[in-house]
């Protein structure tokens, strides 16, 4: 295989934005051009000019990159027009990009039965269109749509098509599985034939569809095969089951088969936090369990593995995180041995005696409460919490007595139906007894409200505590006798510190109550504050 450099084309804002429920704005297409520019891609395909009103204003005012090459999309002449004289390539011509790729047939079948067009016509289409687009731009591309089925079908034809677009003096020839439904060796052997036929790799370029889950895989295959232009788009966003996945090509490319994409290590590093900032701005949760990116691609569970992991990562990863801006996580679980406790001790910066009992403790402690329903694996701070309350000593920073809750649903003064919630709490700080009313517009508000009347006097450093989530869910009754409530709150402070805590009970005010509790204890215990009377505070 030759080692010549492989160029990477991106095309999220062309095919990827015909993906189902995604709706590009011309400003999200810049950001993402820039995006694509900073990662290092080569070619960032922006759309298709005269298509739509948002491709227009993409072109109107396309972004300016700083490497990438900018590329239009358009299609070959119509039959039985000139080149200069079809509406569609001049839109192409005018667009501001450096790039034109134009699409066209390689299948003699869908010639006739789409296009309605003769076999030899579709060849002098190809020829004419690419001809004045390479006259017209830095650069012609030509797209051949259903090259493999074509292949299969007549492969005479199909290698006369890719022939006639170099030729006339395109800088590469694309070969498209448009349909998706070519496996990896197919696409092998059919690169490697029109190798052998004379058409030099270092001019081909594969686009691939992802119908039967191939995509990346036969892009790879291409690759081997001899292409030297990679098209995908960024999380593998495309209609029907998506395009290729350049998020999962690149780092393949580059640390599996040593190829040069023209990405600096730095730039590979910047992976991840692009794959997660296109979910971010498509508002979609990233896919955890994503190749290479995801937040679960380096979490490891299982207790033998976390050993294993401990002492040489390489026993359970297949690369360092790092090298794509990921990183490894331990994961404290039900099936969790003592390691990934230990592990997730030192996380916390609890430096322990693997031998000492108390750390059996805390690991039957884990397990037990795992069984009722809590969950450790996003709830940080309350791990932490309870690692140092059976370790060592938390402080009592307060002591609720009794809490009240009232829901009431009533219509207002204007007619407006309205939900309110009133909660009474009774609390001690120190030796002083505290009782406070406060209401909100539900129970759990209310009832932060009301501890905060009551805190906050007593510790300042309350007042910037926020809650940014939360989130209730009920566990079925195998995790415990009767339906359990599970709570998770994140919260913030004004140092933009966060933090995850976790509550369970039959009751779902109770199970908040409890994530409140270590969210709030955990503030003042991370920040070093003392309890206000020192002579309460005693380990729980
Ligand atoms: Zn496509």
């Amino acid at each position: 295989m030759s080692s010549a450099r492989v160029y990477l084309f991106d095309s999220t804002l062309r095919d990827g934005a015909q993906t189902h429920g995604v709706d590009f704005s011309a400003p999200d297409k810049a950001a993402i051009a820039q995006a694509l520019d900073t990662l290092g891609i080569d070619y960032i395909e922006g759309g298709w000019p005269g298509a739509n009103p948002t491709d227009d204003a993409f072109f109107a005012d396309p972004p300016a990159l700083a490497r990438g090459r900018l590329c239009a999309f358009g299609m070959t002449r119509r039959s039985g027009r000139s080149a200069d004289n079809d509406p569609g390539l001049r839109a192409l011509q005018q667009a501001e990009a450096p790039v034109a790729v134009l699409v066209g047939k390689s299948w003699d079948f869908q010639c006739q039965v789409a296009l309605g067009v003769e076999p030899d016509e579709n060849v002098r289409m190809i020829a004419d269109s690419i001809a004045f687009m390479a006259r017209e731009k830095a650069e012609a591309m030509y797209d051949a749509e259903h090259f493999f089925d074509g292949y299969k079908a007549n492969p005479a034809y199909a290698t006369d098509c890719v022939k006639a677009a170099l030729d006339a003096g395109a800088r590469w020839a694309v070969l498209c599985d448009t349909n998706g439904g070519t496996l990896p060796h197919e696409v092998e052997e059919i690169v490697s034939a029109l190798v052998a036929a004379g058409i030099p790799g270092d001019h081909l370029g594969i686009h691939c569809h992802n119908d039967t889950e191939n995509a990346v895989a036969n892009s790879l295959a291409a690759v081997r095969a001899g292409v030297r232009q990679v098209q995908g788009t960024l999380n593998g966003l495309g209609e029907r089951c998506g395009n290729a996945n350049l998020v999962s090509l690149i780092p393949s490319l580059v640390l599996k088969m040593g190829l040069d994409v023209g990405l600096s290590g730095d730039q590979l590093t910047k992976l991840t936090e692009t794959s997660r900032a296109l979910d971010e701005r498509l508002n979609r949760a990233p896919n955890t369990r994503a190749p290479y990116v995801g937040a679960s691609a380096f979490a490891h569970k299982g207790g033998l593995h976390v050993s294993a992991v401990e002492k040489d990562p390489r026993c359970y990863e297949h690369i360092d995180p790092a090298l794509v801006g990921n990183r490894r996580q331990i994961l404290v679980s039900d099936q969790a041995g003592r390691s990934n406790v230990l592990a997730r001790l030192r996380d916390i910066g609890l430096e322990v005696d693997p031998d000492e009992p108390k750390v059996a403790r805390v690991v039957e402690e884990v397990k037990l409460r795992e069984f009722k329903g809590y969950a450790y694996d996003g709830a940080g701070a309350s791990f932490a919490l309870l690692a140092r309350r059976l370790l060592h000593r938390v402080p009592e920073y307060f002591r609720l007595t009794s809490f009240r809750v009232i829901d009431e649903r009533r219509w207002n003064a204007k007619g407006e139906l309205i939900t309110l919630s009133e909660a009474t709490i009774k609390a001690d700080i120190g030796r002083e007894h505290h009782m406070a009313v406060a209401e909100g517009n539900g129970p759990v508000n209310a009832l932060d409200a009301a501890l905060r009347k009551v805190l906050v006097p007593a510790y300042p450093r309350l007042a910037g505590l926020r809650l940014v989530d939360y989130k209730v869910r009920i566990l079925t009754p195998e995790a415990a006798t009767a339906a359990v409530t599970r709570v998770m709150i994140e919260s913030a402070d004004s140092t933009g510190e966060r933090w995850t805590t976790v509550g369970v009970s039959p009751n779902v005010i109770d199970a908040s109550y409890n994530a409140l509790h270590d969210s709030i204890t955990y503030a003042l215990f991370n920040a070093g504050v003392a309890p206000v009377d020192a002579a309460t505070a005693a380990a729980e």
